[in-house]
């Protein structure tokens, strides 16, 4: 039946009860009426009404609280935010609240009476039965009486709605608005699925209760069933909370690996003891981070804190713990100190690439050849240092060190075929050597510097003698730097002669420094890298310069002497791009042609400094200054490099000439040079002639130009012209 439909079937009903109540009233009047005496009866009009009135005052007396009753619920519910509707077994709709929504219905009051498929039907249309669909949806649950559920609505809300059905067969509807518990409960889920930690409700006994998935993962996705299961066990102390955790604060833990799954490392927080829901069980939450990673990247970070990238061993700051650590040792042990030759000119020759594989293949045989109680340090560049604890004598540390050399010594192609690594070895002992790390470490450090000068993969032991020499060395440094500043030098000159037929071609000035014992004479050798290291070199080159220009200006003014004079300059000055200015200053004082000056640059540094050096050299070639390579062919460095080097004149190394006449080597290394350098138009000089043999066999290479013993050793420059 359509809605407007529905006064008519009212009217009906009213008029049919009101029909039935007026012939009840009636009849009851009749009734009073017959027990009546004659003469008290009412007129029947009279009687009616009274006894209608009387009926109406008693059923008003009796109902009237009941629909107060009911007015006050309904008025009590409205004002909450239970909506809701009652529709009768037939679906006409009993009675709703104002502002109950239903699907496609008029929010505004409806009167009761309208069916709820009528009134679907005004909205939707019959034809299509989507009405009488809706209709049976809204009150489908009707036979379970614990019907709930969620319904959204096009315009996002959401409403819970319950049905129950009444005892008279009705169905009432409740909804109630929960779009912002929902929305909170779903924002509540999705921080409880998204925090990256596992979170695991727990029941006092350790059962798990809930989780999310991320806790899952954390177990190859198997969530386990109790805490115990898990392999979390005894996580903290008994009685601090549960589990043993302290609430809120964070323990590290380790899940142990199990099922395919690697053992993974967490950070564990506890909540405290929380009351289950609806007063469900008590629980606990458990919240897992996985730190695994972060973990791994901890040790990586400490790792390179402690070890050198390049060869993976312990470095500097590791050596020194362990060398402290071996302090402590009651048994004491051995400090072995190694430096490897040949690195830097690996990396200047093939590459810094070259270089670095070197250190890794050396880091590797050494590692190789410690035993579990040896501990093998890089601590820089090419220094390596061993250490091993309760070795207690210079022999078996000695013993180790050999090791060590012949596992290095093993041929190791890096580009231009095999070669060995050569390493020099300095070793001192705990404790004899030194009573704490800084003693022990600079005693093994003297020997290892002696090894160095001795080269050639030298073992050398500390030796109390050691810190003497050094000692020594240093009071010669001091004395060194008076001897500047005092004028204590001199100069001897050695001739340069034409071994053909004796005449003089040039002298080499020599220094000589009476600082020994008793005003003996020093060896340059022995003095000069004491000037060098002390810094002094600059100083005593400029006064060598100055004396010998100076000599050559008074055999020049006396008509005598040699035509050309020689100086050896030290690679510290000849890298000085000051120099050549101070060269033609002191030609000019004296009024020395720069034709007579040369300079006597050391073969090796050449090779080494070529590029530092080269625009010195280029300048005072330029000047018209000589220029000669000393000591060339000592076995420093390559033939090529003299291509690249401007000099006038090439002097052969002392080491080769006294390998004259007889050695094979000498005499192939002197042929190679002498057509190399009558090839490139060089003349050669022959230095530390000391025999008439090895005159002749330079002599038979076409060698003239000679200096040595032979001829005459440094003099005085008045000896010099004497002779
Ligand atoms: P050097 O330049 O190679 O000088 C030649 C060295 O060989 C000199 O030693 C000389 O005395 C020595 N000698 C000469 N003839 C013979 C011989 O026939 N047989 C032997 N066995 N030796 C001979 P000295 O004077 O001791 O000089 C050593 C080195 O000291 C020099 O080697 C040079 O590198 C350096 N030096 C010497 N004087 C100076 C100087 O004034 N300035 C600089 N910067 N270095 C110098
Ligand atoms: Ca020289
Ligand atoms: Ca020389």
């Amino acid at each position: 039946m359509p809605p407007e439909e529905a006064p008519t079937r009212r009217l009906r009903r009213a008029i049919a009860l009101g029909g039935g109540l007026l012939l009840c009233c009636a009849a009851i009047a009749a009734a009073i009426n017959i027990l009546l005496t004659p003469a008290m009866a009412l007129p029947a009009v009279t009687g009616l009404l009274l006894v209608m009135v009387t009926a109406l005052l008693l059923a008003g007396i009796a109902v009237w609280p009941r629909l107060r009753r009911a007015a006050l619920l309904r008025e009590a519910v409205d004002r909450t935010a239970v909506r809701y509707a009652v529709f009768a077994r037939d679906r006409t709709l009993l009675d709703r609240s104002p502002g109950y929504d239903l699907p496609g219905i008029d929010p505004r009051p409806v009167p009761p009476g309208a069916k709820l498929d009528d009134l679907l039907a005004a909205s939707y249309g019959r034809e299509d039965g989507t009405a009488a669909e809706m209709a049976q949806q809204i009150l489908e649950h009707e036979d379970d009486s614990r019907a709930e559920y969620d319904r959204s609505l096009p315009d996002g809300r959401i409403l819970q709605v319950s049905k129950r059905r009444l005892s008279g067969g009705e169905v009432a509807r409740f909804a109630l608005d929960v779009t912002g518990s929902r929305a909170r409960d779903l924002r509540a889920r999705a921080i409880h699925e998204s925090v990256p930690a596992g979170i695991w409700h727990l029941d006092p006994e350790g059962r798990t209760l809930a989780a999310n998935y991320r806790l899952a993962d954390l177990f190859g996705g198997r969530l386990p069933a109790t805490l115990m299961e898990s392999g979390l066990q005894q996580l903290g102390h008994p009685g601090s909370g549960p589990f043993g955790l302290q609430p809120g604060r964070e323990v590290e833990g380790v899940l142990p690996a199990q099922d395919g799954v690697p053992e993974r490392r967490v950070i564990l927080v506890a909540s405290p003891w929380l009351p289950g829901e609806g007063g469900g069980q008590t629980q606990a939450v458990l919240m897992l981070l996985d730190v695994t990673r972060l973990h791994a990247a901890q040790a990586q970070a400490l790792h390179f804190a402690w070890h050198d990238p390049l060869t993976g061993l312990p470095n500097r700051f590791r050596f020194q713990q362990a060398l402290a650590q071996l302090m402590t040792q009651p048994d004491g042990g051995s400090l072995l100190l190694l430096d490897l030759s040949g690195l830097r000119a690996v990396n200047d020759a093939l590459g810094q690439v070259a270089g670095d594989a070197m250190l890794r293949e050396a880091a590797r045989r050494l590692r190789d050849q410690t035993r579990p109680l040896d501990q093998v340090f890089r601590l820089g560049g090419d220094e390596f240092a061993l250490i091993a604890t309760g070795l207690r004598t210079q022999q078996a540390a000695g013993a180790i060190a050999s090791r060590i050399q012949r596992a290095l010594a093993a041929p190791l192609d890096l580009g231009t075929g095999p070669n060995p690594i050569r390493a020099n070895i300095g070793h001192a002992h705990a404790p004899e050597d030194g009573e704490d790390a800084d003693a022990l470490h600079r005693a093994a450090a003297l020997a290892l510097a002696q090894a160095k000068r001795q080269g050639n993969g030298a073992v050398v032991p500390y030796d109390p003698a050691l810190g003497e020499r050094v000692a020594r060395r240093l009071a010669l440094r001091q004395r060194l730097s008076g001897a500047v500043a005092g004028g204590e030098f001199q100069l001897a000159w050695q001739a340069q002669v034409d071994a053909r037929n004796g005449s003089l071609r040039g002298a080499e000035a020599l220094l000589r420094w009476p600082g020994g014992p008793g005003g003996s004479s020093v060896s340059p050798a022995e003095f000069l890298p004491e000037a060098d290291a002390a810094g002094l070199m600059p100083a005593i080159d400029a006064w060598v310069l100055d004396e010998a220009l100076r000599q050559k200006a008074a055999w020049m003014a006396a008509g005598e002497g040699p035509e050309i004079v020689g100086v050896n300059i030290s690679p510290t000055t000849l890298r000085d791009p000051e120099f050549p200015a101070r060269v033609r200053a002191t030609l000019a004082r004296y009024g020395v042609a720069p034709e007579a000056l040369e300079v006597e640059i050391p073969e090796d540094v050449a090779a080494r400094d070529l590029d530092a050096i080269a625009p010195v050299l280029h300048e005072l070639i330029a000047d018209g200054v000589r220029l000669s390579l000393d000591d060339f062919g000592g076995g420093r460095s390559a033939l090529a490099h003299l291509l690249r080097l401007p000099v006038d004149q090439v002097k052969l190394d002392r080491s080769i000439v006294a390998g004259l006449p007889g050695g094979a080597r000498e005499r192939a290394i002197l042929r190679a040079v002498t057509i190399l350098a009558k090839g490139m138009e060089i003349p050669l000089l022959a230095e530390g002639v000391e025999t008439e043999a090895q005159r002749e066999a330079l002599l038979e290479e076409g060698c003239v130009v000679m200096q040595g013993w032979l001829f005459g050793r440094a003099v005085s420059a008045g000896d010099l012209v004497a002779r």
